[in-house]
């Protein structure tokens, strides 16, 4: 029985990925990778490695879960060496531990390589600091997939008053909902908040607005995208440096 790397790929610009992640990549027998993982780290892969795409597209999914799970395990019957490689952090909205939990259920021996997650890394490529003396003494990660309207919603909107960081990761398609919601609980109509479309890559975008604008301004912008709401978002003026 092999052993399993769940490692993270970083948001997208290839040197975010982790020395010891490069180091699994370049001796796995395996790599199973999804669709946020830049594909071009799998040049780093030794000759004869078997690559096997486990991602979704758009809202449709390619595999399920729990079959994603089982391929894991099928190739770690049969190979040292298997990383799954995943978006950003494996352990940040990547169900990372949903596959460390399969696999220590069937005694599969596994390591957790970190990686930059998007949620902190893209706003710093659009010069927005989740955290900043005096703005900001916090900031939370929030999936922005489920409808603020659905009545089964697990997010405390009334804990999302303060002026601290919202960063929504998988709301593009919500963002109109997300937007109004945030108004609904007592923010500013003129409240800053920046999308950012295909961070940390050369085709970076990113629109800035305001909560009452944004889902009109930004809803031309192609997806992986991310919504970060707060004063911070005014520091990019300041601090911009990779588009300009
Ligand atoms: N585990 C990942 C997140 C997976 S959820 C991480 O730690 O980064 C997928 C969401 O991440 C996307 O819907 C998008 O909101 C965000 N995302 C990932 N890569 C991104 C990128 N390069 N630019 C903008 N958003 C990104």
């Amino acid at each position: 029985m092999g052993k399993v790397y769940l490692t993270g790929a970083g948001p997208g610009d290839i040197e975010l990925l982790t020395v010891k992640a490069l180091k699994a990549v370049q001796k796995a027998d395996v790599i199973i990778y999804d669709r946020l993982a830049n594909p071009d780290i799998l040049k780093e892969a030794k000759s004869g490695c078997e690559f096997v795409y486990v991602g979704k597209e758009d809202g449709r999914h390619t595999l399920p879960q729990d079959e994603i799970n089982e391929t894991i395990y099928q190739n770690a019957l049969k190979n040292d060496i298997v990383v799954r490689l995943k978006g950003g952090d494996p352990f940040v909205f990547g169900r990372g531990g949903e596959e460390g939990i399969y696999l220590k259920e069937r005694g599969v021996e596994f390591e957790i390589i970190p990686g930059i997650t998007s949620a902190v890394s893209v706003p710093a490529y659009a010069g927005i600091p989740v955290t900043h003396r005096g703005i900001a003494v916090s900031f939370k990660v929030i999936t922005g997939h489920e409808s603020p309207n659905k009545p089964t919603s697990q997010i405390d909107w009334d804990s999302l008053k303060s002026d601290d960081t919202i960063v929504f990761l998988m709301g593009l398609h919500n963002l109109s909902k997300i937007s109004s919601k945030l108004i609904e609980i007592g923010k500013p109509k003129d409240y800053p908040v920046a999308v950012i479309s295909k961070g940390t890559l050369k085709e970076q975008k990113v629109v800035v607005s305001t909560l009452e604008h944004i889902a009109k301004d930004a809803k031309e912008l192609p997806t992986p995208a991310l919504i970060v709401v707060g004063r911070v978002v005014e520091l990019r003026d300041k601090l911009d440096w990779f588009n300009s």
